[in-house]
């Protein structure tokens, strides 16, 4: 029974040919059935017949959303800098006036580069597909859309490197995320100023640990006497017992911690705690850069797939460096990143 439904099928699919245009060249091509994806055999687009889709209507919303959150990421960064050069600096300048004019200038350096990377990558367009010729015979050469397929939201050619985001609402090339911290995607336009921003971003936070641990240590209240004599007297406790009792000092004193005292431990802890996030995100970055990924090509690419070339020659292309540090590396493959039609 199964096999004679499974014929029938079979030859009703085989006797209606399907009459469709391909989008890439306009060519009027017949299909022995209905098939929801092909290829043209002139041009190389793939037809995948979705309807032509919109996009989100609360796009504009989530633009307004993602600006506030800039907004407020910068308010925060201003607050980490104004309040770290408040609470660590007259320490400072009262212990060595070198030492303040070397610590001004360190901070001075990290907070442009920190600010400026976030903004190039959070305001450039995040990589606007190539613009190609389509949609008729005599305009599209043999092969020239080879792999295209149609977005359905934009209405536009979008090449296989190209991901279109529904949160932005537009196309984006070598898309590899879109960060809600930046409110953009990050592309092959701005994934550069990303990453210099991820470095910045990370040498702060620990630079940033590093000051207030060390200033704060200097403006924590002393001890009390009581506890001290009490800890040091008792060395029959176990260890347990010692650290709790000290760690109990240590935060019975911080009732008497001066404001700049609070606003250090504040930014220790948002330091530390940001900076391990941060950590994180650059490693995985990095890693991806190095096997010649995206995070997005990374989630698509197959166990079966062939490994692409792997290497810090991939690192050293990605910041531009690919001529000049060619010749010191053992294996480079002159292949450059070329954006395949
Ligand atoms: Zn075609
Ligand atoms: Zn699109
Ligand atoms: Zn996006």
């Amino acid at each position: 029974m199964n096999d004679t439904v499974k014929e029938e099928h079979h030859v009703t699919s085989i006797s209606e040919d399907h009459e469709t245009t391909c989008w890439g060249c306009g060519l009027r091509l017949l299909l022995p059935s209905y098939t929801p994806i092909f290829k043209c055999g002139w041009c190389g687009a793939i037809t995948n017949q979705n309807p032509l889709k919109h996009n989100n209507k609360y796009l504009r919303w989530r633009h307004i959303r993602d600006r506030c959150f800039i907004a407020i990421l910068l308010i925060f960064m201003l607050f980490v800098i104004c309040g770290g050069v408040w609470a660590v600096y007259p320490v400072i300048f009262s212990e060595s006036y070198f030492r303040g004019i070397l610590h001004c200038t360190i901070t001075m350096l990290l907070s442009i580069s920190t600010i400026s990377s976030f903004s190039l990558a959070a305001s450039r367009p995040p990589g606007p597909p190539p613009s190609i010729p389509w949609g008729s015979y005599p305009v599209v050469e043999k092969g020239g859309l080879e792999n295209y397929s149609f977005c359905s939201y934009c209405s536009k050619p979008k090449s296989p490197r190209t991901h279109h985001c529904r949160s932005c609402g537009t196309c984006v090339l070598d898309m590899d995320h879109h960060c809600p911290f930046i409110g953009n995607c990050v592309g092959a336009a701005n994934h550069q100023p990303f990453i210099c921003f991820l470095f910045a971003a990370v040498l702060s936070t620990m630079y940033i640990s590093i000051m207030s641990i060390s200033v704060g240590c200097q403006l924590w209240p002393p001890l009390d006497h009581e506890t001290i004599r009490h800890i040091t007297t008792g060395s029959s406790h176990s260890p347990f017992i010692i650290m709790r009792e000290i760690m109990f000092a240590f935060l019975s004193s911080a009732v008497l911690l001066s404001a700049r005292g609070l606003v250090l431990a504040y930014l220790l802890v948002a330091s530390i705690s940001v900076g391990i996030g941060l950590t994180i995100l650059l490693w995985q970055q990095l890693s991806y850069i190095y096997q010649g990924k995206t995070y997005l090509s990374h989630l698509s690419s197959r166990a079966d797939e062939p490994v692409g070339e792997r290497g810090c020659q991939n690192i050293f292309r990605f910041f531009g460096y690919q001529y000049s540090f060619s010749r010191y590396l053992p294996r480079f493959s002159r292949t450059k990143k070329i954006h395949k039609k």
